[in-house]
């Protein structure tokens, strides 16, 4: 169950895209991202993305499709498949077991719509007996800042979130916020991979360039 995080380093594209962007939304040449997703495929065999809207629809993936399912979750129970969850702030939450496997968007509003424990729920649906989940590079509690009243809304239904960016304004950790949610559903959680895409130059990141390549959390059987 091999699950793996890719930085912005190691592909072909150039200048706020530079260079390993998996991202074909972003503005970058396409050509140049199907090589970009090739050399990554090299590595990790043949890969699902999807078209992530910050829903909560989950797709069941059999077989690997060109069209991009719109979908914030992967799932899959064959072995072979890559799943990829493109990200750059947002967190990209793969789920293991021995029997199903799943790649996740979790931004603030797929904490709020429960886009992962729907994915847990899923998974046990498909035989998934027990689930570890491996958080990955997402923007930290001391750089997502937010106004007053989103902060008022995501810490009245997730007070972990609560956080202040170093100049005191309002500010929100959404992975100590998923953090608290996967241990509450008994999920045992690997943060090691989980630096912050702001902070990091190696990483993307929205919030500190705009536009901007994607990163990819990947994670199969
Ligand atoms: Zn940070």
């Amino acid at each position: 169950m091999p699950v793996t995080f890719t930085n912005r380093h190691g592909g072909v594209s150039q200048g706020v895209y530079s260079s390993l962007n998996l991202g074909d939304h972003v503005g970058d040449d396409g050509a140049v991202v199907l090589r970009n997703r090739e050399v990554v495929s090299a590595i990790h065999g043949p890969m699902q993305f999807m078209n992530q809207v910050h829903g909560n629809r989950i797709a069941i993936i059999e077989e690997i499709t060109d069209e991009a399912p719109t979908a914030d979750a992967l799932v899959t129970g064959i072995p072979g498949i890559t799943l990829a969850v493109m990200v750059a702030d947002c967190i990209p939450l793969l789920l293991t077991s021995k029997e199903v496997v799943a790649a996740v968007h979790v931004g603030r509003r797929g904490l709020v719509n429960s886009v992962a424990i729907k994915t847990i729920e899923l998974m046990r649906e498909m035989g998934a007996q027990d689930i570890s989940a491996t958080i990955g590079p997402a923007i930290c509690g001391r750089c997502y800042e937010v106004s007053a009243e989103i902060h008022q809304e995501v810490i009245s239904l997730f007070p972990s979130a609560d956080s202040r960016t170093n100049s005191g304004s309002f500010a929100l950790d959404l992975p100590k916020a998923l953090l608290a949610v996967l241990h509450d559903a008994g999920i045992a959680v690997d943060i090691s991979h989980g630096a912050c895409t702001v902070e990091d130059a190696d990483l993307f990141s929205y919030r500190r360039d705009g536009i901007t390549g994607r990163q990819a959390g990947l994670v199969r059987l």
